[in-house]
């Protein structure tokens, strides 16, 4: 397998819960509800590591960061994230782009996009150009918005010069 870029896809979906704070792309955004999950929830930075650990065939954020871990409890995934770059170099590529989509009725995510992207660049060592986070709605078609919000996000790698 000699080709200079790899690509992977990740997907995340989390459901909303009260009582949660609302963390995505490593930024705490103001909401009514906030998103269940072990660690902070954070399912765009989730989508963004499956896709980076997708792109080398290294399994999912579940292998290498479970959910019965306490070390995990409440964690920020933007460490776990730092962490996945981490294993991406170790095994001698590095982050070309990502681009992502958080898709959810509410709240607006606008106004968080440029926080978003710096702190997703910052723990991925790369420029704030080189990461998109864009957010749609779902037009209640493709599932119900008041029981969650889904994150995807697509990572090229590129292979380090040796
Ligand atoms: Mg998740």
């Amino acid at each position: 397998m000699n080709a200079p870029f790899r690509v992977g896809q990740g997907f995340d979906l989390h459901q909303w819960a009260q009582g949660r704070k609302l963390a995505l792309g490593g930024v705490d955004i103001p909401h009514e509800v906030g998103l269940l999950g072990h660690s902070d929830a954070d399912a765009l930075t989730h989508a963004i590591i499956d896709a980076l650990l997708g792109a080398l065939c290294l399994g999912d954020i579940g292998k290498h960061f479970p959910d019965t871990d306490p070390r995990y409890k409440d964690c920020d995934s933007l460490a776990l994230l730092r962490e996945t770059v981490r294993l991406v170099g170790d095994a001698g590529w590095s982050v070309g782009n990502i681009d992502s989509t958080v898709v959810t009725e509410a709240p607006k995510l606008a106004p968080y996009i440029p926080m978003m992207r710096e702190r997703l660049a910052e723990a991925m060592g790369i420029e704030v150009e080189a990461v998109s986070v864009k957010a749609t709605r779902t037009e209640r078609v493709l599932f119900e918005p008041e029981k969650g919000l889904l994150a995807m996000a697509t990572a090229l790698l590129v292979r380090r010069a040796i």
